[in-house]
């Protein structure tokens, strides 16, 4: 395992990778899960090296104390990594490593998939990830970027940021790993307690049930069913629900042949903000 905690390390180390040597990136912001490990699995079984980058960026975060309470575990998260492969490279940044001439954000033409869900309630949200992600491609130059669909509108984002900025990366786009109990893993998780852990995994039930009464019923009566389950939860308050367009992300009409449509919530667990989503066909 190699640790790179500077710009001038990670180019030292690319220069030491032989031309035809392909090479596969995984964005995290860290306190992995297995979540995170199956981007690194499916990276390492495609390219010849594999650089994690662990950075928690700044610039997405609308919410200072989101960004002050995200977990930092850096030597944890080496750990778990070397028990993947003792092959790997972990980019490891400080803030003002990455922003050297000012903490700024771009500003992405993004065709709307900025406008709804993750968009709507974090303000410039994907404008920073957008930001960030290009200056990691940019920095690792790798063939393969891998993202979980666990953040499906990111994923898209990116998709169309390295379109629109013609970088040469195809990006790939991975399943979702879930607790036993059904609930989404992410390092949110962590600030959950048991019971709320427990409780949570409501969440992916009620979008299972949702998918199965998407098969009969509109779209405005599934997003009804899934409102009220919720309005009778006592502990888990739903931000969002939103059926849309797999691709456009634009919210449904009515159900089109041909057209793959996805479900998405986010739902307050006392004051952690989870996010979650299912293909409904
Ligand atoms: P994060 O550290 O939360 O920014 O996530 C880094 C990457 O891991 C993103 O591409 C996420 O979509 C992905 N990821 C996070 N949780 C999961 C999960 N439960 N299943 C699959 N991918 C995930």
């Amino acid at each position: 395992m190699i640790l790179l905690r500077t710009k001038k390390e990670l180019e030292s180390f690319l220069s030491l990778t032989k031309n035809n040597d392909e090479i596969g990136l995984v964005p995290t912001m860290g306190a992995l899960h297995e979540g995170h490990l199956s981007l690194v699995s499916k990276a390492l079984s495609h390219n010849q090296k594999v650089i994690v980058s662990i950075f928690v960026n700044p610039t997405q975060f609308n919410n200072q104390d989101d960004l002050i309470k995200y977990p930092k575990t850096l030597e944890a998260d080496i750990e778990l990594l070397t028990q993947i492969s003792s092959e790997l490279a972990i980019f490891s940044p400080t803030v003002e490593e990455i922003y050297a001439d000012g903490v700024k954000t771009k500003s992405y033409q993004f065709d709307g998939l900025d406008k709804v869900m993750e968009g709507e309630f974090r303000d410039d949200h994907f404008n920073g990830v957008g930001t960030i992600v290009e200056m990691l491609l940019r920095l690792t130059k790798p063939t393969r970027a891998y993202f979980g669909e666990k953040d499906f509108q990111q994923l898209q984002i990116i998709k169309k940021m390295v379109k629109l900025q013609q970088l040469p990366v195809t990006i790939i786009g991975c399943p979702i790993v879930r607790e036993p109990n059904g609930l989404a893993m992410s390092s949110r998780n962590e600030r959950l307690t048991k019971s709320m852990r427990n409780e949570a995994s409501f969440i992916y039930k009620t979008l299972q049930t949702a998918k199965l009464k998407f098969g009969t019923k509109s779209a405005p009566k599934v997003i009804e069913w899934v409102q009220e389950k919720f309005d009778k939860h006592d502990s888990l308050k739903l931000e969002y629900i939103e059926i849309t367009d797999v691709e456009t992300l634009t919210p449904i009409q009515r159900k089109q042949k041909n057209v793959k449509y996805r479900a998405f919530v986010a739902v307050y667990a006392d004051d952690v903000r989870l996010i979650d989503n299912i293909a409904l066909n």
